[in-house]
């Protein structure tokens, strides 16, 4: 398995999963989130697991169940603790625990680690029988609403140890707190190299035209990834530049606001045929891989974000993104360098311009932004990071920590 990455990834990230494998050969990973498709964390689930059980590790991954009412709070929770404020009852408290109690009655739990992914899943720590348990949060919580913050610290301070995407988001709790910086799977159907063939074949199911810039943005349809601002952006460009604009986006089992927006932006763009938006079925990878490489331009345009992953994967493209100044987007995005920060509709649309009216820069820009990625955004590295917080973990109070 990890033999594939070679030459594609570092070669000194993979020598490091070597070992770590060697280390941790035949041991149990249990990862759980809410919802087995749609947005990044699934999307990084469905990579990471066939290359831990690749390694000889026995790796699970469980997705609690819920109702619509579960989804309301749980997005209600995930908005609150991103900063958009949110009203809640002691009732929606309870029956947030309620939902996971019914879950661990149902899911096995059983394993030497277990990763919890994000909010909706976080009271399962009540129901640890034992394993060493890690809440792996991938949101923005740099300015969360204090009392929901205090509530899910409640649970995640009882976790072992606790994983934030980038430093800001870190919540002040008494426990071991990481850092690990998402990443994308170059062999995914989402990422590997595309035939010719299957590029046109999605351009011309999409009507995409040849002859013309196209101006992508691939996200869910959530107000924090801004569609409208987008819209506005690309409504400034068409001033000056044709190019025409797609918003290509799927519905989330753990989103019930999706439909909502959808119609929202629908309405916003009504009228202009250069405007496509795009309703993709879930696990439509091949799809979103050509989309982000027929795009001239790919926008992130994120108001706030955990990490972007559509960031790495349209720079791994070789595409320059030019995103929101938000979340682990300038992370990825050296400004100048590899694509370009923005804070506003208008500055949007300026570097729209500048890329437009200067290809010879945003070729040697999206060159900047593969290698970008290829040395830190690939998913041996994530992998890396997490066998070896599982490591730490076990040996936490020991005083040597052995991985080699
Ligand atoms: N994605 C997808 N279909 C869509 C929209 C997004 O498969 O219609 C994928 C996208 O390619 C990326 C992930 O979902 O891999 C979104 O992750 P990101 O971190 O950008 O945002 P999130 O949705 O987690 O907030």
């Amino acid at each position: 398995m990890l033999s594939q990455y070679r030459g594609i990834a570092p070669k000194g990230q993979l020598e490091l999963l070597k070992i770590l494998g060697s280390k941790l050969s035949g041991r149990s990973i249990l990862h759980v989130n809410s919802t087995k498709a749609g947005g990044g964390v699934a999307e990084l689930l469905h990579r990471i697991m066939p290359i831990m059980n690749g390694m000889g590790l026995e790796g699970r991954w469980e997705v609690i169940e819920g109702d619509n009412r579960f989804f309301d709070i749980t997005k209600k929770i995930h908005n609150a603790l991103q900063g958009n404020p949110e009203k809640f009852t002691g009732e929606m408290w309870d029956y947030h625990f309620e939902i996971n109690r019914k879950n661990a009655a149902n899911l096995d739990l059983d394993a030497e680690f277990v990763f919890i992914h994000d909010p909706q899943p976080v009271p399962l720590i009540k129901f640890r029988k034992n394993g060493h348990w890690i809440w792996r949060c991938h949101i923005d919580m740099s300015s969360p609403q204090p009392d929901v913050a205090d509530r899910v610290m409640g649970y995640a301070s009882q976790y072992e140890a606790g994983i934030f995407s980038v430093a800001k988001f870190a919540l002040l709790m008494p426990l071991p707190e990481f850092i690990v910086l998402p990443s994308i799977d170059p062999l995914s159907d989402k990422n590997r190299e595309l035939t010719a063939a299957e590029i046109d074949e999605v351009a011309r199911k999409f009507d995409i035209p040849s002859d013309r810039p196209m101006v992508l943005q691939v996200s869910r349809f959530d107000r924090f990834k801004d569609p409208i601002g987008v819209i506005k952006a690309y409504r400034m460009v068409k001033k000056y530049n044709d190019c025409i604009l797609v918003l290509a986006g799927s519905p989330a089992r753990d989103d019930p606001e999706g439909e909502e927006v959808l119609s929202e932006v629908q309405n916003f763009s009504e009228g202009d045929p250069d405007i496509r938006i795009l309703l993709l079925p879930p696990f439509s990878d091949k799809e979103i891989n050509a989309l982000q490489r027929l795009a001239t331009i790919v926008l992130q345009k994120s108001l706030k974000e955990g990490f972007g992953l559509t960031v790495s994967e349209a720079m791994w493209k070789g595409k320059p993104v030019i995103g929101g100044a938000v979340g682990g987007i300038p992370h990825q995005i050296v400004h100048g360098v590899n694509g370009f920060l923005v804070y506003s509709e208008e500055g949007a649309a300026f570097r729209i311009r500048q890329f437009l009216n200067n290809i010879e820069m945003l070729n040697r820009m999206g060159d900047a932004a593969r290698e970008y990625v290829r040395n830190n955004f690939l998913i041996t590295r994530q992998v890396g990071d997490y066998l070896s917080i599982c490591l730490g973990v076990e040996n936490a109070g020991k005083t040597v920590i052995e991985i080699g």
